[in-house]
């Protein structure tokens, strides 16, 4: 028995073009992604943890001085 395999590969490319998500996706402190699971909000803004909040609000701090 020989059977024949015919692998018909349509290649179809469809490009679209999707909007890039204006939400805040990165955490302000390391700029790391942040997920949805572990994530610290804090004043309007996603941080990925509270470590990172107070390191953000140190610098921003420190920038004012
Ligand atoms: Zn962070």
């Amino acid at each position: 028995m020989a059977t024949q395999q015919t692998a018909a590969t349509t290649i179809a490319t469809t490009q679209e073009s999707k909007p890039k998500e204006e939400k805040q996706a990165n955490c302000l402190s390391c700029n790391k992604p942040i997920k949805k699971l572990k994530r610290y909000y804090r004043d309007g803004k996603f941080y990925c943890s509270k470590k990172c909040w107070r390191d953000f609000l140190a610098k921003s701090k420190e920038e004012k001085k």
